[in-house]
């Protein structure tokens, strides 16, 4: 049985003062969360912050990005065992963002995961189709193209303990979520092409849907066979919001 799992996505939001009230704000409603785990991803300065606030509480944290090097001369870069030495559970690794914004290819991602998972953090994988390629017919071959990518370079048991993170480049920050059964397509697909690689971490893998999730869909959105829970952009920024979305799976 796959635990349920929520994960915020603060992205690039949030001071010291708003993080900590919105810390507060989803502590004081933890004990209403019966099933999921819970996790937020934090920009890399405040991790510490978040750290210091989450210290005796069930709430995991991580990073929104990783480096691909452990250590160097690659000025701006935060590696995996830094954010280990931070306590961070986990890392997302290739958003949609990194991906057409700083343009991280499927290998620098792939890099990006083993990293994440050598340092003991793990990666929460994002993959997902574009607005075009999905009315192009392509949703398939370009995520089966991303999950390859980390197949082929990590090894398929290197995904029995990480995260993927399904998410409809055309549904995130868009209000426009995949229906259900849309999203539970993709999931079906992504679990089936990781089982005729391995059934069983297949069937230990979760799988997040992400993409505009919100309180009043979370629920059927999670109810899928495949859906593991949500990656969660604009509506982890307010503690009700967030909360009530980490309560879809009680
Ligand atoms: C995301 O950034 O991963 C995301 C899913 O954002 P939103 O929930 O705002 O669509």
């Amino acid at each position: 049985m796959r635990q349920p799992l929520v994960a915020g996505n603060w992205k690039l939001n949030g001071n010291r003062q708003s993080i900590n009230n919105l810390l507060q704000g989803i502590l004081g409603g933890m004990q209403d969360v019966k099933k999921a785990e819970v996790a937020v991803c934090a920009p890399y300065i405040y991790i510490p912050q978040v750290a210091d606030s989450l210290k005796n509480s069930p709430i995991k944290y991580g990073a929104q990005n990783v480096s691909e090097y452990e250590s160097g001369a690659y000025t701006g870069e935060i590696s995996a065992p830094m954010l280990q030495e931070f306590g961070c559970n986990y890392a997302i690794v290739g958003h949609s963002e990194r991906r057409s914004i700083y343009r991280e290819t499927d290998q620098q991602v792939a890099n990006k995961f083993v990293a994440a998972q050598k340092a003991g953090v793990r990666p929460i994988l994002c993959v997902g189709e574009l607005l075009e390629e999905r009315e192009s017919g392509e949703t398939e071959t370009v995520v089966a193209r991303q999950l390859d990518a980390v197949v082929e370079t990590a090894g398929i048991e290197a995904l029995k303990d990480a995260v993927i993170a399904y998410e409809p480049v055309w549904a995130i920050g868009t209000g426009k979520t995949a229906s259900p059964e849309q999203a539970q397509e993709v999931h079906a697909f992504i679990r089936q092409r990781l089982a005729n690689n391995n059934a069983e971490v297949a069937g230990l893998v979760q799988i997040l849907y992400g993409g505009s999730v919100k309180a009043d869909n979370a629920q059927s959105l999670f109810a899928q066979a495949d859906i593991d829970g949500g990656l969660i952009g604009g509506a982890s920024l307010d503690a009700k919001d967030f909360l009530s979305i980490c309560c879809a799976p009680n």
